[in-house]
């Protein structure tokens, strides 16, 4: 038996939700890049109740990713607390899916379509295990529903962004997560990328998961989402950053 365990997406950590926890609750989330020793968080209060979808909205630099990462148990938060389905951060792993943004991953890694995807269940199987018959049908089903069938045996470096955006989305949904935190989907894509991903996203709302997701589409907050969140040099504000902030929107 290790003493330490030195891998932490284990299938073994199972806590029950709390009954009536919200999906995510923060106190006075901060984090500070030690490197840099920019502050990228400050005092973050969030309640996020089950089933809501939450728009993450603000400039290049605000800490959207910073926030997913640290809920996500990726990074760690440097002063707060954080509450999932009423746990700490960190023991419901296999409760949590995140989507990082595109940008961020390396696609020169040398795997196909099928096994990135695949990587989603080792939440699930811990690094040891073998994926069963259910894995693999997940794994396809998943791949049929971001439209990516005829790619599954594509190297990832060789798909376009839009694919490959769809690739890195089936990966977190093959985690079945209740909680899905996800990094700008919507981010730089083509119009059919954008239709089957939004679809999934409804898809999403309707079978009850709870959705936090950093976006620049300003323009459709109130329409799509439950409750919006307001960053600004990692600062949580009550209005949209103003006009002059919406034109480094994206770049
Ligand atoms: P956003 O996702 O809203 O564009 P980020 O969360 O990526 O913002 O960044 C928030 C702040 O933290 C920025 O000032 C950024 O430069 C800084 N930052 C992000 N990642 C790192 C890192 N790995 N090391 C040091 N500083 C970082
Ligand atoms: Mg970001």
């Amino acid at each position: 038996m290790l003493k330490n365990r030195l891998i932490t997406y284990s299938g073994c950590h199972h806590p029950p939700p709390v009954e009536s926890a919200p999906a995510l609750e923060t106190s006075g989330l901060s984090t500070t890049y030690e490197q840099s020793r920019v502050a990228a968080l400050q005092a973050i209060d969030l309640t996020v109740e089950p089933g809501q979808r939450v728009a993450l909205v603000g400039p290049n630099g605000a800490g959207k990713s910073t926030l997913l990462k640290v809920v996500a148990d990726l990074l760690p938060p440097t002063g707060g607390s954080i509450r999932i389905f009423g746990h700490p951060a960190g023991t419901c792993h296999h409760r949590v899916s995140f989507l990082p943004q595109r940008t961020e991953l390396d696609w020169r890694f040398p795997v196909n379509v099928e096994r990135l995807v695949m990587a989603g269940r080792y939440v699930h199987l811990g690094w040891l295990r073998k994926p069963t018959d259910a894995d693999r049908r997940l794994v396809r089903e998943k791949i049929d529903l971001l439209q990516l069938d005829h790619l599954r045996d594509r190297q990832i470096g060789e798909l376009s962004g839009g694919q490959q955006q769809r690739a890195i989305l089936a990966r977190t949904l093959v985690q079945e997560g209740e909680l899905l935190l996800l990094d700008e989907p919507l981010n730089a894509v083509d119009a059919r990328t954008r239709k089957i991903i939004t679809d999934v996203l409804d898809q999403l709302r309707h079978d009850g998961k709870t959705v936090i997701m950093a976006t620049h589409d300003i323009g459709r907050l109130e329409s799509d989402f439950d409750q919006a969140v307001f960053l600004v040099d990692g600062r949580q504000v009550d209005a949209p950053p103003d006009q002059q902030e919406h034109r480094h929107f994206g770049d």
